[in-house]
């Protein structure tokens, strides 16, 4: 079985933990893996240069927490980081003191510069660094190209001003509001070598619970991406990020808000869209709170279900990765 998963950082890569704890359980390799081939295309819309080095959040995110050495009240970055070489930084008054990279993690940075200084595109420099981490699944970014999101805000009564996604994200907490998201690098950017192959030749693909703006809708404006899951023999089924009217961690009805999408389980579906309809997806998963969201949906013709999806440990996640899977047969 071929799994592919479109991630941002968190909440794709929680899903896909417990996506893998299912598939061993089901599927399994005789070695607590599993034979089902699983492919997360993660967004890289978050990565910047800072202090010399390229940082991918997202990819970053997904290779720590399925390479068991995430933070886990933090969800990102590594567990028993220390900071000291960012405290030592900030009294160059340099870089941005809000935005913290933890001592061990810079390791990776390091690493990852220095494959890319040599030549090697991000998906090779990704597939490097997993070979230490060993995720259990093949982790592509978006594209090989620098894309990243920058978001515009209002400047003063007539103007406007574009800052990147996080420096609105981490230091304002996204509470400028936010008129409109730009993919800086879009135009030159083409899907990383395996992108369109994982969606083609996919036997499911599986939105998780990411942020549906600036995570999965990144990816799908790589030039091609949607294109690709509309066309896919797979079945598409997505699992909502908002619970009650609410992003469960972080602002993103920020996000929302700034698409004009209002931040509910059925808004967030109907944004995407229906397969049969010009949409994306053609199935849904909805938590519990949500169950008239469900009942909405399915009277215009899309699969879906109320089941808890609060990712609170990994047997949870693993149930709702399986009633996500079961909305599409499988
Ligand atoms: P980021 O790149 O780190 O912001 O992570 P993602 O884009 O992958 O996902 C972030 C989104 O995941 C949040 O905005 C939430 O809406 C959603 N999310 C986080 N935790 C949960 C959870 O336990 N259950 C559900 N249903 N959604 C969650
Ligand atoms: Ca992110």
């Amino acid at each position: 079985m071929k799994v592919t998963v479109i991630s941002g950082g968190v909440g794709g890569a929680r899903f896909t933990r417990g996506l893998l704890a299912l598939l061993a359980e089901r599927l399994p390799d005789g070695g607590g893996g599993t034979t089902a081939t699983v492919t997360v295309v993660a967004n890289t819309g978050d990565d910047l240069w800072l202090h010399g080095v390229r940082v991918c959040p997202d990819l970053d995110t997904v290779m720590y927490t399925l390479g068991g050495a995430v933070h886990e009240d933090q969800g990102w970055g590594r567990r028993a980081e220390s900071s000291r070489v960012s405290t030592d930084l900030a009294s160059y008054d340099l870089g941005w003191e809000w935005f913290t990279l933890g001592d061990l993690d810079l390791a990776t940075h390091l690493a990852r510069t220095q494959l890319l200084r040599e030549g090697r595109p991000l998906s090779q420099v990704t597939a490097h660094l997993c070979r230490r981490w060993e995720p259990g699944v093949t982790l592509v970014p978006m594209t090989d190209q620098e894309v990243e999101t920058h978001v515009v805000v209002d400047d003063g009564p007539t103007g406007e001003r574009l800052l990147h996604f996080e420096e609105w994200w981490v230091r304002h907490r996204a509470a400028l509001p936010a008129r409109r998201f730009v993919q800086v690098g879009l135009e030159d950017a083409v899907p990383a070598p395996g992108v369109l192959e994982a969606l083609r030749d996919a036997d499911v693909v599986i939105l998780p619970p990411s942020n549906p703006v600036v995570s999965i809708g990144t990816v799908l404006a790589i030039p091609g991406v949607r294109e690709a899951v509309v066309a896919t023999r797979a079945p598409v089924v997505g699992v909502s990020p908002v619970i009650g009217g609410a992003a469960v961690r972080g602002m993103a009805d920020a996000c929302l808000r700034a698409i004009g999408v209002e931040t509910s389980a059925e808004a967030v579906a109907r944004h995407l869209g229906l397969r049969a309809r010009g949409g994306i997806l053609d199935a849904w998963l909805v938590d519990t709170v949500d169950a008239t969201a469900a009942t909405a949906l399915a009277r215009d013709g899309w699969s879906t279900r109320a089941v808890p999806t609060l990712m609170t440990d990994v047997p949870t996640t693993a149930r709702i990765a399986a009633a996500a899977l079961e909305l599409v047969g499988l």
